[in-house]
């Protein structure tokens, strides 16, 4: 069973026929230079000289080529990469005609890719009509942005008429890379936070925070950000006037001049290819070491950045021709960052080489607390394997039961010590309620959260007692209180603020554990069994019919035998979505929203 894998850019088309559990390719296509001498060559050694120029002719006939080449290897669907997945798209997609027309509108936003991807599928289908086709975005895992990371200080209403906000590009390498991180160090995806450095032709930087892209370099072009082979990354937007009125340039002139004539090619005059300016930097060319000390130093306050994103970092990737081959960059990029615990191996460093053995290597000190890794990017195997996870849930049956939906208000499950301050020594909490999740009861008790703008009194609070105090308030209370909460899952409270609270029997000053709770759903291991969903996964949620549905995004799966099937989202959810007692929800298979609406798959129990 085989995947092929297509990416169809304007000046070079790349296919692999991938087999997406080994990652191993039966045959490898690359068309370049399609606008001036255009050529195919085959990784079993066969090249095409083409007659005619242009990425469809070549295409064509690149997948006439292939077809025969098959010999027998059996393929079973085509994932086609595309580039901007707009707000529609958060993860892989079975390509239909509305998913056509999407890409389609979403060419405004990427019009040097978009429309090239977009007749790479239209060529493909024709070629393969009675094949699984399915859309890769390079923006979809960047969907997961806070609205504090996406949005531009610009006039909300210019910005919501032209979609113009961070989407951030390169998201199935910096997925792959984050994922292959956690696996490399035994660790849970979900508990760490990563910062993946993808340095190849185009750079960019994401944080990784408990699997969830939470910031990323590139805009919404992928132009912003690190310098790159050819592209300026940030510059101040002042600038670009600025050029138009001393030099006359057009608006697409300018857009060049950004996109093909700077970055390292402009600052070092010798060219996009990192090799060549290390190369003339040792020789003593000080437009090459102004280049690689300009690139360094971008990507080294990206990383500091986003690790004061995070509260902290637990590892650093680095990957892409750069990030992969090169040791001068990663010391540049890696040294001096003992002060966030990442120590570098300077001699693992130099003598590191990835190989196909091992793609993945580490180059920090045994002693350093964070992880320093370089690690071979496989964005077509990425592909690859999402649509193999496509086919599978397309094979799932339906019979998705219902969610029962519950709003927490907010409340405070505390420790026995703090129980004792804010209470009296030795005051066993007593059960108001008991709650639907076995064990768990609501308290007579409540206690008053103290912010530095007000106070809230009367909070519940949960029991039974727990080994960490954890006060989960909402949006609007954090606002009101005062206080910037992050949204984590129950337990995880390092790096959370703090506030007052007090007790008939004391005052007690939280160092730590105030959150917004991320929106969850409790499940027994039968039920995600049925639902095919495991624990940790992130899926969506519609709840209410009609005019009054609302589908909720990222939504945590919790998988214990110990709990009971339901969905918590706090009163601001619960105020949006109109939720009344006994409303419930519907898992949807994946996110694609126009389309899953219809394929919703719904259950009457
Ligand atoms: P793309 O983004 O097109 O996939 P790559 O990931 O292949 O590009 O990265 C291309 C970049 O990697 C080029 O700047 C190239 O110079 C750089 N590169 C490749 N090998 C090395 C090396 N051994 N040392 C330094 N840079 C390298």
């Amino acid at each position: 069973m085989h995947i092929l894998v297509l990416n169809a850019g304007s000046s070079s088309i790349k296919a692999a026929v991938i087999h997406p559990v080994t990652g191993q390719r039966a045959l490898e296509m690359q068309a370049d230079r399609l606008l001036d001498e255009p050529r195919i060559t085959f990784s079993d050694g066969t090249e095409i000289e083409l007659t005619k120029t242009g990425h469809e002719h070549a295409l064509s006939t690149g997948l006439v080529a292939l077809r025969d080449k098959l010999n027998g290897t059996e393929l079973v669907a085509i994932g086609h990469r595309v580039v901007h997945g707009g707000d529609q798209f958060d993860r892989p997609v079975r390509i239909t005609e509305e998913v056509i027309s999407a890409i389609e509108s979403l060419g405004e936003l990427a019009p040097l890719h978009n429309p090239v991807n977009l007749s790479g599928i239209r060529i493909a289908q024709d070629f393969f009509p009675d094949l699984f086709h399915y859309a890769d975005f390079d923006t979809a895992f960047h969907q997961s942005l806070p609205s504090r990371a996406k949005t531009y200080a610009l006039p909300k209403e210019l910005a919501k008429k032209y979609g113009i906000r961070r989407y951030g590009f390169h998201g199935m390498s910096h997925h792959f890379v984050a994922r292959r991180t956690a696996e490399f160090l035994k660790q849970d995806y979900r508990s760490m936070r990563i910062i993946t450095c993808h340095l190849g032709n185009g750079c960019s930087v994401a944080a990784v925070e408990y699997g969830r892209s939470v910031e990323t370099s590139m805009g919404m072009t992928p132009l912003e950000g690190l310098v790159m082979g050819t592209r300026s990354g940030d510059i101040d937007p002042g600038i670009i006037p600025f050029i138009q009125e001393k030099t006359g340039k057009s608006a697409s002139e300018i857009n060049d001049l950004l996109n093909r004539e700077s970055g390292l090619a402009g600052l070092s005059g010798v060219g996009n290819d990192m090799r060549t300016i290390l190369e003339r930097s040792t020789q003593g060319d000080a437009d090459a070491q102004l280049a690689l000390q300009v690139f360094s130093h971008r990507l080294r306050k990206y990383i500091g950045a986003y690790a004061a994103v995070m509260g902290g970092v637990d590892a650093i990737a680095f990957t892409g021709g750069i990030g992969e081959n090169s040791a001068i960059v990663r010391h540049r990029a890696a040294q001096r960052l003992d002060f966030l615990g990442a120590i570098i191996n300077e001699d693992k460093n130099n003598t590191l080489r990835l190989t196909d053995e091992e793609p993945i290597r580490a180059f920090s000190m045994d002693h350093s607390r964070v992880a320093l890794l370089a690690i071979h990017t496989d964005e077509q195997l990425a592909i690859a394997r999402a649509g193999a996870k496509l086919l599978e849930q397309a094979d799932l049956v339906n019979t998705q039961p219902t969610i029962p939906i519950a709003v927490s208000a907010r409340h405070i499950h505390l420790r026995q010590e703090t129980v004792d301050v804010l209470f009296g020594k030795g005051h066993q909490l007593t059960v108001k309620k008991w709650l639907s999740q076995p064990g768990q009861f609501a308290a007579e008790e409540t206690v008053t959260v103290v912010g530095p703008r007000n106070t809230i009194e009367r909070v519940r609070v949960l029991g039974p007692v727990r080994p960490k105090d954890q006060l989960e308030i909402s949006r609007t209370d954090e606002f009101f209180l005062g206080i910037d909460a992050p949204i984590r899952e129950s337990g995880k409270v390092e790096n959370t603020p703090g506030c007052k609270l007090i007790g008939p029997a004391g005052e007690y000053d939280l160092e730590d554990g105030v959150i917004c709770a991320w929106r969850h759903i409790h499940m027994t291991p039968e039920d995600a069994e049925r639902f095919g969903v495991d624990d940790r996964d992130i899926v969506e949620v519609e709840v209410g019919n009609g005019d009054r549905a609302l589908t909720f995004g990222n939504v945590l799966v919790r998988v214990s035998p110990n709990y009971r099937l339901e969905m918590h989202i706090d009163t601001d959810e619960g105020n949006a979505a109109e939720i009344s007692p006994g409303d419930e929800g519907v898992l949807f298979e994946t996110g694609q929203r126009g389309q899953l609406r219809k394929r919703r798959l719904r259950h009457e129990v």
